[in-house]
């Protein structure tokens, strides 16, 4: 692109004006959910003995019959086609991370030489997507191409560009799960079974513990002809070069500030496309950085919530090019600005109503409340490194660690009060304990658990796993993820760490010992042996890195090396004890992950390849001999004197064929590291070549790229620049 068509595309972006959006006349309680096939619609398109069947199902998480099937999906036809659909598509998220549909007509033959629109049960409930091309990680060889996708009924159906969209999950021939969704419902289903027994301690009645989730999208907008002027956007979703702008984010006026109409008009939208889709997002703000913005609901449970932010974040992606925005969902799109995360706001509530990491007003309660806040941190500081693997991908690893975001470390923040309590908990003796014992007798009080009433304001930002008053908040995920990978570790290994806790208070009551100090004691060693995963101080600090290594604590920060974690033999018995994920499913995903870290870079690296020597290289050179021609000039005309004049431009000159220098040698090197790459078989060490080789050239190239972009005429700088891509009007 030559820099007079940069000019004319900042000037296009600057000169946009906001998109009308078409407001609804009605308000949102009208129009909510209108694309959903919800409890309403079932009631009113099915006949009543098939409604109360699927309800049933869909409660008792048990599966339908045929015959209920052909029933629900004849039902679910019939509304789609009110509502204007066409196709449908099983829809589900496949280990490459986004969504993926296949498209089908409802038509048939008639026989009669035209067609019907149907939907028979069969379809509905299982598919056979010829899906030989999702990776599989071996589980599944190209001559078997076989996949299963099959109904989850226990999210709903929705309407999306005229499809009906059925959520499945997507499994192999052999019963292997090729996504997110089938371990993320047994993770779900195997806390509910383990949280369950704890929470029945406390209240008899339990029957399920549900988890939640809510979470918060943060992501950057970009005018959509300066993103397109910028292959390195289009192609890898982030800047490989650029230099900071002289103003990005030092005076913190964007966070909370004032929202900018064209963005404004872009949420609206988004809001209304979300709202009739039953997504309920609420919030909605400036974030840090400029152009950076974060979108949160209500939460939800968890899986539900996870299919809403995947829909979510397909929504975006079409409504902001009809503002003529991009999104930008990469974790890092711009170097020396915040990056952009999703925080999952997670916890656990009880059918009857109880949050289990919310105080209570009762010491019981309070007791409930503890007993899940140490199996919480003791499963946390069991996995650590699992837990952090979970959130781990090419594009997050630029996030984390990066002095603005949690640390490649996880720890857990309490606040000073929980803390407080956690401590005197543990520190409490045998005399306190026979104490309790006798005041537990007749009032019930537990004089270890004193009354709770947490505030939250001492919230620390650096943590990574932070407790927020009736929730953990887990800030390490990255904005592009799939909460649910998170989701699946997370309510895993909590699901493992109350069934061990589970075992043990029963042990203790065989043996004779009273409820309340069975639970105490165990609680006690809990506390005691998950000291180390607490840490309240400043997450970015150097001591801390120190620290976390000598409480050791999973310090690895290379991508490649920490997915090795899921197959450490803790995680590998962990995931087989709760039925999450078999040893073969774990070594299948992790070929897949090594094999998604080198695409990426390897995507990345040829594109700054082809910037550097066709792009920058030229347009440095070009300006370069204008200085050079330059200074032929002036010494031409005034001699010695010319020299003197022109000892500026020569520096320049020099600098510039330094920096051109280093870019020509480092990309050589680079594609010979690739070469040598690409020639491992084994996944795991060609990422690991790929990390420890090509990345460091990757970055010493941008490096010299973004010294150029100082010295160089700016009217002849190719690219749009930070300050161009970042300040919407
Ligand atoms: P903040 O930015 O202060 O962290 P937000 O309001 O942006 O808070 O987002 C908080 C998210 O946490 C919302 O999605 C909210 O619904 C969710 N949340 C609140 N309480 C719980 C809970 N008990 N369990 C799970 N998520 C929760
Ligand atoms: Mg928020």
């Amino acid at each position: 692109m030559s820099s007079s068509l940069r000019f004319k595309m900042v000037e296009e972006a600057f000169d946009r004006k906001a998109v009308a959006v078409a407001t609804p006349s009605e308000r949102p309680e009208k129009y909510y959910g209108e694309l959903v096939f919800d409890s309403r619609k079932m009631f009113e398109y099915l006949p009543k003995d098939a409604y109360e069947a699927l309800q049933t199902a869909i409660t008792d998480k048990t599966p339908i019959s045929r015959q209920l099937a052909d029933i629900v999906a004849e039902g679910m036809r019939r509304w789609a086609i009110d509502n204007g659909a066409r196709h449908y598509s099983h829809w589900f998220a496949p280990l490459t991370g986004g969504t993926a549909e296949k498209h089908d007509a409802f038509i048939v033959h008639d026989g009669k030489g035209g067609v019907v629109e149907e939907f028979s049960g069969k379809l509905l409930v299982q598919q056979e997507p010829d899906a030989s091309s999702f990776p599989n990680g071996g589980i599944r060889n190209t001559f078997e191409a076989r996949g299963y996708s099959a109904w989850d009924i226990s999210s709903p159906a929705f309407i999306l560009d005229q499809t009906l969209c059925i959520p499945t999950i997507f499994i192999s021939y052999t019963g292997e799960s090729l996504d997110y969704k089938t371990p993320l419902l047994r993770a779900i289903n195997s806390v509910d079974r383990a949280a369950t027994a704890v929470a029945r301690y406390f209240d008899p009645e339990v029957k399920h513990v549900i988890s939640y989730l809510g979470w918060e999208q943060e992501y950057f907008l970009v005018d959509e002809s300066l993103y397109s002027a910028r292959p390195d956007l289009v192609m890898t979703g982030r800047t490989l070069m650029g230099h900071e702008s002289a103003k990005n984010q030092q005076l913190e006026d964007h966070y909370f500030g004032a929202i900018p109409s064209r963005v404004e008009a872009f949420m609206l939208d988004l809001e209304i496309q979300c709202h009739r889709l039953g997504i309920p997002v609420k919030t909605r703000h400036n974030e840090v950085a400029p152009n950076q913005f974060e979108c949160a609901p209500i939460y939800e449970e968890t899986n539900l919530a996870n299919d809403h932010n995947l829909l979510l974040m397909s929504v975006m992606a079409e409504t902001a090019r009809r503002h003529n925005f991009r999104v930008l969902l990469h974790e890092k799109p711009f170097k020396g600005i915040n990056g952009s995360g999703k925080h999952n706001n997670w916890s656990l509530g009880t059918d009857r109503g109880a949050m289990l990491f919310a105080p209570g007003r009762t010491p019981m309660d309070n007791l409930q409340f503890i007993t899940f806040i140490a199996n919480v941190m003791a499963a946390v500081h069991r996995h650590n490194g699992l837990i952090k693997a979970s959130i781990m991908s090419a594009t997050n690893s630029h996030r984390l660690g990066a002095n603005e975001a949690p640390p490649a470390i996880i720890s857990i923040f309490t606040g000073s009060q929980l803390a407080d309590i956690l401590a005197k908990i543990a520190s409490s003796d045998t005399t306190d304990l026979s104490d309790l014992k006798k005041k537990a007798e007749y009032s019930l009080g537990l004089s270890q658990i004193p009354e709770l009433t947490l505030d939250n304001t001492d919230r620390n930002r650096t943590s990574p796993f932070a407790f927020t008053g009736n929730r953990f908040e887990f800030r390490a995920v990255g904005s592009s993820a799939n909460c649910a990978s998170a989701m699946i570790v997370l309510n895993a290994a909590v699901a493992e760490q109350l069934s061990d806790f589970h075992s043990k208070v029963e042990a203790r009551l065989a043996a004779g010992e009273k409820l309340t100090d069975a639970i105490l004691s165990e609680v006690r060693i809990l506390i005691k042996q998950s000291e180390d995963i607490h840490f309240d101080g400043n997450g970015y600090s150097e001591e801390w890195q120190q620290e976390a290594l000598r409480r050791g604590l999973d310090c690895e920060t290379s991508a490649p090396r920490m997915f090795d974690a899921y197959l450490a033999p803790s995680s590998v018995e962990m995931f087989t004890k709760t039925g999450v994920l078999s040893k073969v499913e774990l070594e299948a995903r992790n070929e897949v992950k090594w094999e998604i870290y080198t695409k990426k870079i390897q995507i990345e690296a040829r594109v700054l390849g082809d910037l550097a020597l066709n792009h920058i290289v030229p347009v440095a050179t070009r300006y370069q001999s204008t200085l050079v021609e330059n200074l032929v000039k002036l010494r031409d005309l005034l001699g010695e004197r010319g020299s003197q004049i022109g000892a500026g431009d020569l520096e320049a000159i020099e600098k510039i064929s330094g920096h051109i220098d280093v870019i020509r040698k480092t990309v050589h090197e680079m594609v010979e590291a690739r070469k040598r790459a690409n020639g491992i078989a084994d996944e795991r060490e060609k990422a690991i070549a790929y990390h420890d080789n090509v990345v460091p050239a990757m970055e010493t190239i941008r490096y010299h790229i973004d010294k150029l972009e100082l010295l160089v005429d700016n009217e002849m700088w190719p690219l749009p620049k930070y300050r161009e891509l970042l300040f919407i009007r």
